[in-house]
């Protein structure tokens, strides 16, 4: 038995293959204790109330998925809108960001990502404030064609700062966050994703030292997962 965590498919009807990578993906872990997504599953996430057939073909994979092993999601800041109705139409259970979960006897501190990014500060400024239920609740009350213009907008002035084009020290994570967080977390292991920098780290912790795993995000023909087995976390590509 294994358990899995992905991250960043940014999941979106014009990315047919990264689509289809994922169906093949969740059909296949046979093996699977559990799947944990953690954050920016979808491009953008308008609300529960939104749907349409790609929406649906994913729901119905997830759904499917959920009902052979237990499915985790963690909100990123692209799907932070992901409301309890989408989680129990597909049988997922959220999670908040951070937690802590044990697998393989492990504590394992789970988090998307963007909070470790301390020094993109006008990000870190309006994070409260897109994950504040008011807020949201006023999103909500907009309609539907209103909500996907902001979206759209959203993406494009996001686009101008894509992690890979802004500048790599703010986009990236903060290593004293990272510390911080892990100690307050009282764990030596933390998995994250939303930088696309695929890669293990270590990290001196105040009384041991910590592995950062960090997920990379899914595009054209390639994927990223970690999985857990046997004692042994790995990050692994996968080709869609
Ligand atoms: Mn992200």
């Amino acid at each position: 038995m294994a358990t899995y965590f992905i991250s960043d498919l940014h999941l979106q009807a014009s990315q047919a293959k990264v689509a289809q990578g994922f169906l093949d993906f969740v059909a296949s872990l046979e093996d699977a204790e559990a799947l944990y997504i953690l954050g920016d599953f979808f491009e953008f996430w308008i609300g529960d109330d939104y749907s349409d057939p790609f929406v649906e073909s994913i729901k119905t994979a997830l759904k499917t998925a959920s009902t052979q092993y237990p499915v985790y999601f963690m909100h990123g800041n692209r799907d932070f809108m992901i409301g309890q109705a989408f989680a129990d139409e597909t049988g997922m259970s959220l999670l908040e960001d951070p937690c802590v979960v044990t697998v393989e006897g492990r504590q394992v501190l789970l988090m998307h990502g963007d909070s470790l990014c301390t020094r993109d500060e006008v990000y870190m400024r309006m994070r409260p404030l897109l994950r504040n239920p008011t807020w949201q609740a006023s999103m909500l009350e907009k309609s539907i064609e209103e909500r996907l213009v902001i979206a759209q907008n959203a993406r494009m002035e996001s686009a101008t700062k894509d992690p890979k084009m802004a500048d790599s020290e703010i986009m990236d994570v903060t290593p004293d966050a990272v510390v911080k967080a892990m100690d307050d977390a009282g764990v030596d292991l933390l998995i994250h994703g939303h930088t696309h920098r695929p890669k293990v780290h270590t990290h001196q912790l105040e009384l041991k030292e910590g592995s950062r795993m960090v997920l990379g995000d899914w595009h054209e023909d390639k994927g990223w997962m970690i999985k857990a087995c046997n004692g042994k976390f790995e990050l692994l590509s996968l080709a869609l």
